[in-house]
C-alpha cells in the first residue's frame, strides 16, 4: 500500500489529526492576514455589481462573490437557499433542504498524550463504548481497552447528502456544505479540497478571458455552473460508494457482516 501511494501520489500516506493539518496549512501561507478567526457571517446581501457579507460584529465585507464552504451547517447554504426561493419560489424543494441526512452515528476517539476531555456530555458515547466493549480489534486488544485510554472523544452524527442546487447569484458552495460523505474511505475533506481547486480552476480560466475587466453576473454564473457540472456526479458516486463501505464497516446486515469479515480481509489494495 506504502509503496503505490508513494508511485502514484510521490508521498507516503501520513496520518493526522485535522488541527495538525490546518497548522501546516497555515505556516505554508505567505499571506497570512486573508485568515481572519472568530469572525462570523450573520447574513449575505446580493447588490447588482457585488455581494456584500455581513458579519456578527456587524462590519461588512464587499467582494465580486461568496464561496461557503462553511461545514455540514452551512449558513452561507441557508442563505443561498432562502435568496434562490425568495427571486425564484419554489426552487429549492424542501426536499433538497433536507437531503443532507444523518444515517449513522460513530464514536471517535483520540489516544494520545492530551491528558483534557473537554465538556462534552459523554454519557451517550461511554452508553455506546460500553455495548461495543468486548469487540475484537485485533488478535489481542478489544475496543473497551482502546476507549479507556482516549485523551478526548465523542459520539458524533455522520450526516451524508450531495444537494442539487449548488449556487445562486453570486454566492457558490463547496465542501461538506454542499456534499457531505461519510469518513469511512477519508474522502471528505479531500474532496472539499478537490472542488476548491476545481472552482479557482475555472474561476482563473474566468479572469484570464476577461483580460481585466469585471465578468458579468451572466458569466459568472456559467463559470459556476461549470464548476457544479464537473463535480456533482463525481461526488454522488463518492458518497455512493462511502456509503457502501459504511455500511459493510457497521455490519448493517448479515450480508455486509459476511462481507467486512470474509471478503474484505482478501481484498486487494486496489
Ligand atoms: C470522524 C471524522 C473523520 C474524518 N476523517 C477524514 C479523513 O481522514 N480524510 C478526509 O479527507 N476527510 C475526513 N473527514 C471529513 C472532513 O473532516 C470534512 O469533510 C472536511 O473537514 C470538510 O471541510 P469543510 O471546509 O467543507 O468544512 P469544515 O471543516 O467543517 O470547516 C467549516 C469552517 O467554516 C466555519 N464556519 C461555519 N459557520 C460559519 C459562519 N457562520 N461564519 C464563519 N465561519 C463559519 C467553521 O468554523 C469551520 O472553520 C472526517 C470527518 C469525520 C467526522
Amino acid at each position: 500500500m506504502s509503496e503505490r501511494t508513494i508511485a502514484s501520489h510521490g508521498y507516503d500516506i501520513l496520518l493526522l489529526e485535522r488541527r495538525q493539518f490546518l497548522k501546516v496549512l497555515y505556516d505554508g501561507l505567505q499571506n497570512k492576514s486573508r485568515v481572519q478567526l472568530g469572525r462570523n457571517i450573520q447574513d449575505i446581501v446580493e447588490c447588482p455589481s457585488h455581494v456584500q457579507v455581513i458579519m456578527a460584529d456587524e462590519t461588512v465585507e464587499k467582494g465580486d462573490m461568496v464561496i461557503g464552504c462553511d461545514g455540514v451547517h452551512s449558513m452561507v447554504r441557508n442563505l443561498l437557499q432562502n435568496q434562490a426561493n425568495k427571486s425564484k419560489p419554489g426552487s429549492i424543494t424542501a426536499t433538497e433542504k433536507t437531503s443532507i441526512k444523518t444515517s449513522w452515528k460513530c464514536l471517535i476517539g483520540v489516544a494520545g498524550s492530551t491528558p483534557e476531555m473537554g465538556d462534552r456530555d459523554m454519557t451517550d458515547a461511554n452508553d455506546l463504548a460500553e455495548q461495543v466493549a468486548d469487540h475484537p480489534l485485533s488478535d489481542s486488544m478489544v475496543f473497551g481497552e482502546l476507549w479507556k485510554r482516549r485523551s478526548r472523544g465523542a459520539l458524533i452524527p455522520l450526516e451524508q447528502g450531495v444537494l442539487e442546487n449548488w449556487h445562486h447569484g453570486r454566492m457558490v458552495l463547496a465542501g461538506d456544505a454542499v456534499h457531505k460523505v461519510t469518513p469511512n474511505i477519508a474522502l471528505g475533506g479531500n474532496s472539499a479540497m478537490e472542488s476548491i481547486a476545481v472552482l479557482c480552476n475555472h474561476i482563473n480560466r474566468m479572469v484570464n478571458d476577461q483580460s481585466g475587466a469585471k465578468p458579468s453576473l451572466a458569466t459568472l454564473n456559467h463559470t459556476i455552473s461549470a464548476y457544479r457540472d464537473e463535480r456533482a456526479e463525481r461526488m454522488k458516486k463518492v458518497m455512493e460508494f462511502s456509503n457502501l463501505i459504511t455500511k459493510i464497516q457497521a455490519w448493517d446486515t448479515p450480508l455486509y457482516r459476511f462481507v467486512a469479515e470474509w471478503i474484505m480481509p482478501y481484498a486487494p489494495d486496489r
